[in-house]
C-alpha cells in the first residue's frame, strides 16, 4: 500500500464505492404497517429484489402505529405508514404525520377518488362493503340498497359488527356525505331495530353467524368473503351459504374503501418511500392484492383472480374517499346517539 500516492488512494476509494453492490448504495426504507405482515411481506420482498432497497417493517394496530408516529415526531424512523380504510388515512393526515407527495406515476394510476387530493395518502387496494344473504332461506329480491336494511317490514334479520369499527364508521360517513345527518340517523335507527343480535365480532364472524342460522343478512367487506371461500373447510362451508348483493347499483353505487399509505412528514428515505409506493401500484403488485388477499386492484388494467371475477362487475360509489375522513367524527357521534354499540 505504501507505494500508492494519496491521490491514487482517493481514486481507489472512489472506484470501490462505485463498484459497491446495489443494495448498499440503494439504501433502505422503513415502514409502519397496520396490515398483517403476511399480507404485505411477500410484496416487500419482491420490491427489495427488484430495487436493491432494504425494507424494514414494523407491524401493529392502526391506532397504536399512529400514536407511535405522533409521539416519536421528527425522531421517528418511519418513512411510510401503511394502513387500511380512508377513515384511518385521514385521521393520520389530520394528525400531521404525512407529507404531500407528487408523483406522476401515482397520479396516473390511482384514480382521483381513491387518494388525498394533496397527495398525503394514496389508495393501494380497494374493497367493497356488501350485503350477504342466506341462500337457502332468504329471498334477496327485496334487498337491493343499504336503505332496505332499515325497512321496518324486514324484521330482526341482520348481523353486523360494532360501531367502534372504522369500516362501519366509513359506511355511515358516506351516507352522511350523500344524504345528510338526519336521513342517515333515521337509517341507523332502522338498522338497529333490524339486528338479529347485538353487534359483535369481526366481519368473518358475521359470515359464520349467517351460515349458522343466527341471521339471514350480514354486512361485510368483500375480501373476508373471498378469504373464507378459499379458506379452511369450515370457512368454505360457511362462505358457500352466503349470496352476495351489490347494494345501491341503481343509486350512488356500492360503498368502497381502500388500504393505502402515505409518506411520513419526517421521512429520511423519502425517495425510496415514493419508489415503494410506485411499486405497490405496479401491475404485478396490484395483481397480487387481488389474487392473494381478494382485494380489488386500484389500477383498472390489473387482472383479478377467479374468486373476484366470479362476483362480476359492480358499480362503485364514486364519492372521494377523503370525504369519509371529513365526516368520520359526525358518523361516530351519530352512531352513538342512535344506539349502535
Ligand atoms: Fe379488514
Amino acid at each position: 500500500m505504501r507505494n500508492f500516492s494519496p491521490f491514487m488512494l482517493l481514486v481507489l476509494m472512489a472506484l470501490s464505492l462505485a463498484w459497491a453492490p446495489g443494495p448498499a448504495v440503494a439504501g433502505e426504507v422503513n415502514i409502519y404497517s397496520a396490515r398483517q405482515e403476511a399480507l404485505i411481506k411477500p410484496l416487500l420482498d419482491r420490491f427489495s429484489e427488484q430495487s436493491g432497497i432494504k425494507v424494514n417493517l414494523v407491524a401493529g394496530r392502526p391506532e397504536a402505529l399512529l400514536q407511535r408516529l405522533q409521539s416519536e415526531g421528527r425522531n421517528s424512523p418511519a418513512d411510510l405508514l401503511l394502513t387500511v380504510d380512508a377513515g384511518n388515512l385521514n385521521r393520520a393526515m389530520e394528525a400531521g404525520v404525512f407529507q404531500p407527495i407528487s408523483s406522476p406515476v401515482l397520479e396516473a394510476v390511482v384514480p382521483a377518488g381513491l387518494r388525498d387530493p394533496e397527495g398525503h395518502w394514496f389508495g393501494l387496494s380497494k374493497r367493497a362493503r356488501v350485503i350477504l344473504y342466506a341462500k337457502d332461506r332468504f329471498d334477496p329480491a327485496g334487498i337491493s340498497t343499504y336503505a332496505d336494511l332499515a325497512d321496518p317490514a324486514l324484521g330482526k334479520k341482520i348481523c353486523i359488527r360494532s360501531s367502534n369499527n372504522v369500516y362501519n364508521q366509513s359506511l355511515v360517513a358516506s351516507m352522511i356525505a350523500h344524504q345528510g345527518v338526519e336521513a342517515t340517523e333515521a337509517w341507523v335507527r332502522g338498522l338497529m331495530a333490524n339486528l338479529a343480535r347485538p353487534p359483535q365480532g369481526g366481519d368473518r364472524d358475521q359470515i359464520s353467524a349467517l351460515a349458522a342460522g343466527q341471521c339471514d343478512l350480514a354486512v361485510v367487506n368483500t375480501y373476508y368473503l373471498g378469504g373464507m371461500l378459499n379458506g379452511s373447510e369450515a370457512e368454505r362451508t360457511a362462505a358457500a351459504a352466503a349470496g352476495l348483493i351489490w347494494p345501491d347499483q341503481k343509486g350512488h353505487g356500492t360503498h368502497i374503501n381502500v388500504s393505502g399509505a402515505g409518506v411520513t412528514r419526517y421521512a429520511r428515505n423519502r425517495d425510496n418511500a415514493v419508489k415503494l409506493l410506485e411499486f405497490l401500484v405496479s401491475e404485478e403488485a396490484q395483481q397480487w392484492y387481488a389474487e392473494v388477499n381478494y382485494e380489488f386492484p386500484v389500477r383498472a388494467d390489473a387482472p383479478v383472480g377467479e374468486t373476484l371475477a366470479a362476483w362480476g362487475e359492480f358499480k362503485a360509489d364514486e364519492l372521494n374517499l377523503a370525504r369519509l375522513g371529513e365526516y368520520n367524527p359526525a358518523a361516530v357521534r351519530l352512531m352513538d346517539r342512535a344506539g349502535w354499540r
